[in-house]
């Protein structure tokens, strides 16, 4: 089969490997569409230093498509050759307490796709029953890849802060991730505030239907966002962007006993804790993903909001097109990229 491949620093090529065979509760998927991430850039850009052993892995974690062959162990009832699957990110070992919860994210023995074992940015891959999410007709093969990572972990980001139509949600960095956040803050019936530096995402995610947009390069962000909320402050604020200045304005922008929840990587954050959170009691989380269970809701809500994630997508390649795609997407000059196959 066909699947991409790291030769090094930002260096990607689509070679031929061998085609996957299920183990014992595994299946393998014949890709249908897998989505690029920022994520994958950090093995393309050479930051990790263990990077030897995961450009030896085919990347993609954001993936979609039909069970080709099903591995012993397991039953038609739960799964069949056939049926349309996403697929969880995450495999863990099963049977530790965070795994009997549906987070095998957090089990100490997970293996990230695309990081660990091979992802999605290929022909078929391998994976356990457990990780097979199934998708009703309605919902495309790349719009089940965009439900996973991007929409189902803002789902949970935004479910855990319980942002309704009571609230004003700013949200800063209007990347993929950001786009879903606005998409998602919309579908949930908050009213918006897009956050980026970058005016093309602003008038995208305006037509798309964030209520407000403010461009951080010409506008100073904590006076617009208190403007627009009567001088209150926004109830709940995401950063999508990882950018420390951002983070920090994400904190200041919110209302007291307002929350915040950061979704985008990074590594260091300056704050002064007594200013930015202790006197205005609020509340800060972080989110990643969301426990596979969550998905049915994930799903239920696309479905009951008639959400189109596809038109959000601004550009799509075949796997052979690898090389194009990192580069375009590294460049900002892609936005939602999406393999299909
Ligand atoms: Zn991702
Ligand atoms: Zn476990």
């Amino acid at each position: 089969m066909l699947g991409v491949k790291f030769l090094g620093k930002e260096k990607v090529d689509v070679i031929e490997y061998p085609d996957p065979e299920p183990g014992f509760r595994e299946v393998v998927v014949r890709i249908k569409a897998s989505a690029l991430c920022r994520s994958d850039l950090n093995i393309y850009h050479d930051v990790n230093l263990d990077r030897k052993r995961k450009m030896n892995v085919i990347p993609g974690h954001e993936a979609c498509g039909v069970v080709d062959i099903l591995g012993d162990g397991i039953s038609e009832n739960e799964i069949k050759v056939g049926d349309r699957v996403a697929i969880y990110l995450g495999v863990g070992c099963g049977y530790c307490e965070y795994c009997r919860k549906g987070w095998y994210i957090f089990c100490s023995q997970r293996k990230i796709l695309g990081f660990d074992i091979n992802g999605g940015h290929a022909e078929f891959i391998k994976i356990p029953a457990e990780n097979c999410l199934k998708i009703p007709e309605k919902i495309s093969f790349i719009e089940g890849a965009l439900s996973t990572d991007k929409f189902g972990g803002l789902y949970h980001a935004q479910k855990t802060l319980e942002v309704s139509g009571k609230d004003t949600v700013a949200i800063f960095g209007i990347g993929p991730m950001g786009q879903m956040a606005v998409l998602m803050a919309k579908a949930l019936g908050a009213k918006v505030i897009a956050v980026d530096v970058v005016g093309s995402r602003l008038e995208f995610a305006e037509k798309e239907g964030a209520d407000y947009i403010v461009n951080g390069k010409k506008k100073d962000v904590i006076y617009e966002i208190n403007k627009l909320t009567n001088k209150v402050g926004a109830d709940i604020a995401i950063d999508c962007s990882g950018n420390p200045i951002a983070q920090s304005n994400a904190i200041d922008c919110i209302k007291k006993e307002g929350s915040v929840a950061f979704i985008g990587e990074s590594k260091v954050l300056q704050i002064n804790p007594s200013k930015q959170f202790i006197r205005k009691q609020i509340k800060v989380i972080g989110s990643w993903y969301f426990p596979v269970w969550e998905y049915s809701e994930i799903v239920n809500l696309i479905i009951s909001k008639n959400l189109n994630l596809e038109k959000w997508v601004t550009n799509k390649f075949k796997i052979e097109e690898a090389k194009k795609a990192y580069t375009l997407f590294d460049k900002y000059q892609a936005g939602i990229t999406v393999f299909t196959m």
